[in-house]
């Protein structure tokens, strides 16, 4: 038998995208080196030639091939793509063309700067197979552009989603949360920009001060202040919200783990279990408000036992990082929780005679 059902929220289950393949460029392109950026630190390769980086993407596809590893699709990152030396940037397009006929990709995308949008470029682009285009906007806000002196304003950050979407690709936005002179409600606004843009797919990277970058100076003189790990992770559950209730996926949350990152960050918000710990965060909040709505509108009586029933790929996940949620799932009040198989419904029931022995179950 089961529960009468007061409540069910909608949480999507991660789409499954191919693997992607990195050729990282660190800094080729770049107009100038960003305060925060430590490209080469972040992806693990010094800056080097584009022909040697095909050389080694050439031969690590070959090998991915040989072991029947399903086709990935290309990415070129860790710099301004789309601002290559023309003789690069034609070279990195006929090597994913050549890739893609001999059925070593799937696809390709890269990343740029929001002001390197040449008309020809994007064509070229498209028509080489690019199906993203990922943006490093960082922030819409003209006082974070500013401060952080990324050398283009908030509407031509806006416009550059248009203009990849116009020549006819999808457009990933990238936003760094603490970046200098941007406020969690700035970061929050960008999020819900990026979403009425339009954005295919986000990623957020919340602002570590990395060695050797003019941030670092800047934080060792005292004039700059990362946020800390708790700010980051309580506006990125609710950013992570927006994209959620847009449809949007979050693809990625804090730099990926390259050998030698750890060395180089001075100070920042920085877990390896960044992503997990937003997600757990943005459960709770969706439920914590949902009940709370229940109870103010007498759907639910405010001492009235009411159980969560979670699907179970949400398991290992719904306490938060070593249990660091326990005590606001259990201010909540609840009386149970219980898992069932369906992957994207989370349902709220009254306590009444449902069959604990067909269904495990937790307390709170
Ligand atoms: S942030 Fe982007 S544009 Fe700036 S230096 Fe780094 S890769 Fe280049």
């Amino acid at each position: 038998m089961t529960s009468p059902r007061i409540a069910t929220l909608h949480w999507p289950d991660v789409p499954s995208y191919p693997p992607v393949f990195p050729v990282f460029l660190p800094f080729s392109g770049c107009p100038e080196r960003c305060v925060f950026c430590a490209q080469d630190m972040q992806t693990g390769y010094a800056p080097r030639q584009t022909a040697d980086a095909l050389a080694e993407a050439a031969r690590l596809l070959s090998e991915r091939a040989e072991q029947a590893l399903s086709a990935p699709e290309l990415a070129f990152y860790g710099g301004t793509f789309t601002a290559l030396p023309s003789a690069a940037f034609a070279a990195c397009l006929e090597f994913a063309r050549t890739a893609r006929r001999r059925g070593l990709i799937s696809g390709l995308r890269c990343s740029t700067r929001p002001d390197c949008l040449a008309p020809d470029r994007l064509a070229a682009l498209r028509d080489a197979g690019c199906g993203c285009v990922e943006l490093g906007v960082q922030s819409f806000a003209d006082s974070a552009l500013r401060q952080s002196r990324r050398g283009y304003d908030g509407l031509t950050a806006q416009a550059a989603c248009t203009t990849v979407r116009t020549a006819g690709m999808r457009a990933g936005v990238q936003l760094m949360p603490g970046m200098p002179g941007s406020r969690p409600e700035d970061f929050l606004e960008d999020v819900r920009l990026a979403l009425e843009l339009g954005a295919a797919c986000l990623r957020f990277y919340p602002c570590l001060v990395l060695e050797g970058t003019e941030l670092a100076t800047l934080w060792r003189a005292g004039r700059f202040e990362p946020w800390t790990l708790e700010t980051v992770l309580e506006v990125l559950a609710e950013a992570f919200e927006l994209a959620q209730r847009a449809g949007v996926p979050v693809i990625r949350m804090g730099l990926a783990p390259e050998a030698g990152l750890n060395d180089g960050v001075l100070a920042g918000p920085r877990h390896p279990a960044l992503g997990a710990r937003v997600q757990a965060r943005c459960l709770w909040r969706r439920v914590a408000r949902c009940l709370e709505e229940m109870r103010a509108t007498g759907q639910a009586a405010a001492d009235e036992p009411v159980e969560l029933v979670l699907p179970r790929r949400l398991q290992g996940m719904y306490r938060g990082h070593a249990g660091e949620l326990a005590a606001r799932w259990a201010a909540l009040g609840m009386a149970d929780i219980r898992f069932h198989e369906e992957r994207e419904e989370i349902r709220l029931e009254r306590r009444t005679s449902h069959d604990v022995t067909a269904t495990p179950h937790e307390r709170f």
